[in-house]
């Protein structure tokens, strides 16, 4: 990613990460998907949609396993995340048609990771000149309806 997106809210997010109670990742997995915003259920890792997105269609996958530490994922669960992800733009390319995709790792909070002590694999679509479109929804809440939608709609078309 040569330029970073503008997400005013993904600021307010991390600001609040600290004071958050539990693991957002733990807790997702524990509750039902409706209240979780959970898209898929593996067997060492599950997606979820980023409260905080950066594009309609933002996912996040992640090992069901507590881990803080990238070096720490086992062969299984490093090769369902993966496994998962491509599951996930496939969903993605059906509902929302992205031109291209970023996926990453934020490791530690000054790449940017909200969440430090759960490690996540995100899923991030991406469309021609989003970079500058991005802005114009900065002001515009992300409402629950609409993730519970985009949850629905990819559930749906899991591949
Ligand atoms: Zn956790």
């Amino acid at each position: 990613m040569t330029k970073p997106l503008w997400a005013p809210w993904r600021l307010e997010y991390i600001e609040q990460a600290d004071e958050q109670e539990g693991c957002i990742f733990c807790l997702a997995a524990e509750v039902d998907d409706e209240a979780g915003l959970v898209v898929h259920r593996g067997d060492a890792a599950f997606v979820l949609l980023n409260k905080f997105p950066y594009a309609s269609g933002h996912l996040m996958v992640a090992p069901y396993r507590h881990v803080g530490d990238f070096g720490e994922l086992d062969d299984g669960e490093t090769l369902e995340i993966h496994r998962l992800a491509g599951q996930g733009i496939g969903a993605v390319a059906q509902v929302y048609e992205p031109q291209g995709y970023n996926l990453g790792w934020n490791l530690g909070r000054v790449a940017g990771a909200g969440v430090t002590d759960h490690v996540h694999l995100h899923v991030v679509p991406r469309w021609l000149g989003d970079t500058n479109f991005m802005p114009v929804l900065a002001d515009v809440k992300v409402m629950p309806e609409h993730l519970a939608e985009t949850r629905r709609k990819l559930a749906g078309a899991w591949p």
